[in-house]
């Protein structure tokens, strides 16, 4: 459940206008993202070098613990990347085959994970979610956890979606989709609104934004008709996407098992699945409630949708002991949510290793099962695994052990050992985040030729500005300056930048070859790169829980 809305910030009729007028918040999201192009992020400053003949991959993962729960794999495997597509998952694969290789022993390599239920519509509104100050910019806190993948549940509706993507999807290096919600308006002061739910408006608009578009949303209904449920299904029916629900105030006119048993398809999704506050538990014996188990028979997917007070571990543990496990773990990712008990997609996770899942089924669970949920195959999109061909979207984690507390939405607190710890994140076959300079080289060790290639396999090299700490970049492969009206160094004013020369740890001769200053020596020696030590890989909890219905 979300937070009320502060009525006396009503501003609906204002939202055009305002929504022409929010241009801080996305001018800094557009500079740090610039929109990527189809042929992927290194493409839009410079044309890709062309790999070397004797090279089959742009990127090596070297000797990471895989875990693929579409591909059964749950071991050491090295991970081979290019173009853009995983291109060999393998015992041992050369390093000598690769431009890159970054070794990951001891961490462990996954798909890039997504999470289906996020609020990502920033803009001015004061406290609303769509266009408003309670989303948040997606980069800002997807790819620092392994999230390459996100699904805004159901922020905007066919009124404003255009102006979502047009602000917010377009320029993001986040993937994100979206669920429409039923409420032409989207989520904000007229989500009770029954004449703003029209499902073959939204169905329509669903239509027109394949790949896009991949679901519908209902939320927060406090009413006792069935109409936002029904329209919803009329939507998902006509654009071929399921629907999920937020099932808002719990109404004795329209029981959940009702819902489960009758109104939603197979396939269709029900969130905040321990939310317990609309009859998902029952109040006598503390499993299941009325119709869980048979919504789950039928098809009907259950999500966590974790959120500010949408999950209690009073709830989630008496129904995990029953059985009742999640089929996908996501956030309800808004600025409330992130600062209290949820805060990012891995401490949900972290919360499920707690409560004893094992962890190939949490990576399952934030990975594989959530690309089946949401169908993203149907939209050309193969993600969620480390298929040979699919889009390599690749998360590398670390599992840091010690003495960790995680609260719920009632401010319960749970204690746990493990925590992940997102170490790189890997989208479209590029890096998008690396906590601890993996992909990087020491200060004072000179360029080699994957540095040189480097656009292959790098999308966010740290720009020169014009001077030249690496001198790759002086080609521009992360300096070039943006187009005006774009944000960055270059951008408004029209003002040339002068290139500044630097000081820099090695000179290069007339041939190219790049020698170390004598003044440069450092404590590293070039070549000798120590990277964070890595960790001790555990094994998994032992299987305790019921295992769920097969994974493919
Ligand atoms: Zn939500």
């Amino acid at each position: 459940m979300l937070r009320s809305f502060n009525l006396s910030a009503r501003l609906g009729l204002l939202m055009a206008a305002c929504a022409l007028l929010s241009i801080p918040l996305i001018a800094t999201a557009q500079t740090a993202a610039p929109q990527a192009p189809a042929g992927g992020y290194g493409g839009m400053r410079n044309a890709m070098p062309a790999r070397p003949a004797d090279k089959d991959y742009d990127l090596l993962l070297k000797g990471g613990h895989v875990i693929d729960d579409k591909n059964h794999i749950d071991a050491i495997m090295d991970v081979a990347i290019a173009d853009g597509k995983i291109a060999k998952v393998a015992k041992m694969i050369p390093a000598s085959k690769a431009i890159k290789t970054v070794d990951v022993t001891g961490l462990y390599v996954t798909p890039g994970l997504i999470d289906l239920h996020t609020h990502v519509f920033v803009g001015n509104d004061i406290n609303q979610y769509r266009d408003g100050t309670w989303s948040v910019p997606p980069d800002g806190f997807t790819l620092r956890v392994g999230v390459t993948t996100i699904v805004d549940a159901g922020t905007s509706g066919w009124r404003n979606f255009e102006v979502f993507k047009g602000r917010i999807i377009d320029h993001s290096i986040t993937r994100v989709l979206a669920e429409l919600n039923i409420v032409g308006d989207g989520m904000g002061e007229h989500e009770q609104n029954t004449d703003d739910m029209d499902g073959k408006l939204t169905g329509a608009l669903a239509l027109k934004y394949p790949g896009v578009i991949v679901g519908v949303k209902s939320a927060h209904y406090t009413g006792g008709d069935w109409k936002p449920y029904d329209q919803a299904e009329i939507a998902g029916t006509m654009a071929h996407i399921p629907v999920m629900i937020d099932y808002g105030s719990r109404r004795i006119e329209r029981p959940l098992y009702q819902l489960l048993e009758e109104k939603l398809r197979p396939g269709d999704i029900y969130t905040h699945m321990y939310g317990g506050s609309r009859g998902e538990q029952d109040s006598t014996t503390g499993g299941p409630g009325k119709g869980m188990w048979e919504g789950r028979q039928r098809g009907v997917y259950f999500d966590v949708g974790h959120g500010q007070s949408s999950f209690y571990f009073s709830v989630a543990i008496p129904l995990i002991k029953a059985g009742f496990v999640p089929d996908s773990i996501s956030t309800d990712l808004h600025v409330d949510s992130m600062n209290a008990g949820m805060k990012d997609e891995d401490n949900v996770g972290d919360k499920f290793l707690a409560m004893g899942l094992p962890l190939k089924e949490v990576i399952a669970d934030m990975t594989w099962h959530p690309a089946r949920e949401m169908q993203l195959a149907s939209h050309g999109l193969d993600l969620g695994n480390l298929s040979v061909g699919a889009i390599a979207d690749v998360a590398v984690f670390g599992m840091r052990t010690g003495h960790f507390g995680f609260t719920d939405g009632g401010g319960a607190l749970l204690y746990g050992t493990k925590k992940l710890e997102c170490e790189l994140t890997i989208k479209d076959g590029k890096f998008v985040y690396d906590l601890n300079g993996r992909e990087f080289k020491p200060w004072n060790v000179p360029p080699d030729d994957a540095d040189r290639l480097s656009r292959r396999w790098t999308s966010l090299r740290v720009a020169a500005f014009g001077g030249n700490p690496r001198p790759i970049t002086a080609t521009g492969a992360a300096g070039a300056a943006r187009p005006a009206g774009q944000g960055g160094q270059g951008g408004q004013g029209g003002a040339q930048r002068q290139p500044q020369p630097r000081w820099s740890a090695y000179n290069a001769d007339a041939n190219g070859k790049f020698t170390v200053r004598p003044d440069a020596k450092g404590p590293v020696a070039p070549g000798k790169a120590k990277y964070p030590p890595a960790v001790t890989l555990e094994t998994s909890p032992s299987d305790v829980w019921p295992a769920k219905q097969s994974s493919n």
